[in-house]
Order: structure tokens, then sequence, then C-alpha cells
């Protein structure tokens, strides 16, 4: 990522895929303007967020104007590297990493899975979805030279801290880790952590405990 994305703070750096995905929506049903409360209505975060998240980007709303457009996708398109192509690596082709080898990422971001690996050789030598399936034992081979630099993670849990090992060895500097597992990595990478299992423990439990109130809405 560019420079400028390590001086705004984190919580609206995570934001900025959300805002990037909605404004190019708008700009291609020809939008050339949105105000901070219908971005707010779309993206369901409030608008003195916006505000404030914006203001990081010299990006100053104007009163009953709002925002331009083009100017947001813009900057938007060069803070997240769109111009660019990432080229991500999949580990471990079962139900998930299947779904994800299907799914295409290019339709809202400029990524894109270039290569999977697995240990099943009934998987090995295949493609699902154009995407090569190799064996994990290639796996360093395979990342050299490709200018992969992110994996996602999709294989059992006992075994995902010694790929990360691997991946980390094969150069990848961020990892999208959709095991229940917890990663020991080097400072210099980055995990992020997404466990469906608990995501949707935790809705059901605020759901018990925690109901929306409509006058909250
Ligand atoms: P999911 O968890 O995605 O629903 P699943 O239940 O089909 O998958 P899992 O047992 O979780 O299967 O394994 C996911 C995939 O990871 C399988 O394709 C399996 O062959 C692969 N796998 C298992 N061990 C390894 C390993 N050490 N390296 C790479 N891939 C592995």
């Amino acid at each position: 990522m560019t420079q400028e994305l390590t001086k705004i703070p984190q919580a609206t750096a995570k934001r900025l895929p959300l805002y990037y995905r909605f404004l190019k929506n708008l700009h291609s049903s020809g939008k050339q303007r949105v105000s901070s409360a219908e971005l707010s209505e779309a993206v369901k975060v409030d608008s003195a967020t916006i505000r404030r998240d914006f203001s990081y980007f010299g990006a100053l709303g104007k009163k009953g104007y709002g925002y331009n457009v083009n100017y947001l996708l813009s900057f938007f398109s060069k803070t997240l590297d769109q111009d660019e192509l990432t080229k991500v690596a999949l580990i471990g082709v079962g139900n998930l990493g299947t779904a994800f080898l299907h799914y295409n990422f290019l339709k809202n971001n400029n990524t894109k899975i270039e290569m999977a690996f697995d240990i099943d050789d009934e998987k090995i030598g295949s493609s699902i979805g154009e995407v090569p399936i190799y064996s994990l034992k290639n796996l360093e081979e395979k990342l050299a030279d490709s200018g992969i630099t992110v994996a996602i993670l999709t294989v059992p849990a006992q075994v995902a801290q010694s790929i990360t090992d691997h991946l980390v060895q094969a150069n990848v500097k961020g990892i999208l880790n959709f095991t229940p597992a917890r990663l020991n990595v080097p400072n210099s990478i980055r995990v992020h952590h997404i466990d469906l299992a608990v995501e949707l423990q935790s809705l059901v439990y605020f759901l018990k405990h925690y109901p929306m109130d409509e006058t909250d809405l």
C-alpha cells in the first residue's frame, strides 16, 4: 500500500475497501457527487465517522454539494493499489477453499487467486475456475518469482502453523487466515483472522442478548 495509508488510523484504513466498492457503483451509474448522509446510509457507517475518515484524505465535502465521486474514487484507487493486480495464493482446496476459487474477486477488487496448493493427490494437477492446484511440496518453488505476497489459508487448523512457517519462508507478507488456529508470525508479517464459526456464534449471541431496538436504527 502507498505511504498515505501509513498515516491514517487503522480503523479508517479498514473502511477504505467498503467506501471504494460503493463509490465504484456510484461511478458506474453516472453519479458525480455524493453526500455523507447518502454514503452513511449505503455503507452503514455514521456520517460523522465518514466525514472524519474523508478529512484524512484531504477530501472535504462542501455543504450542499457533498463529495466529488471521481476525486474520491481516484484517491481510493491509488491508495488501495487498485492500479496494480494483487496476486494471491490459496492453501487448502476443501469446501471453503473451492468456493473461493470459484469466486470472482476481480469483480470488486483488483485481486486474483493465481494458484492453489493441497496435499490431496486427487486435487493436485487439476484446476478449479482456471486456478491450477499444485502440490504443497512445491510451495516455495512455485511462489518464488511469482510476485505473490498474499495467501489465503483454508486448511485444517492443526496444520495451519506449519504451513504458515513455509509461507513466511516463501516471502509471503500477508495471510488471510480462515482456520480457527491462532498463528505465530514474525512482526513483519500481517495476519487477518476470519473465523466464520466464531462470527456466526457471536451474531447469534448478540441477537439473543442485545436485541436490536427499532429506536436505535
Ligand atoms: P473446509 O474446511 O474448507 O470445509 P473440508 O472439510 O473439505 O474443508 P478440510 O479437512 O478442512 O476439508 O481440509 C481442507 C483442505 O485442506 C482439503 O482439501 C485438504 O486436502 C487440504 N489439506 C489438508 N492438510 C493439508 C496440508 N498439510 N497442506 C495443504 N492442504 C492440506
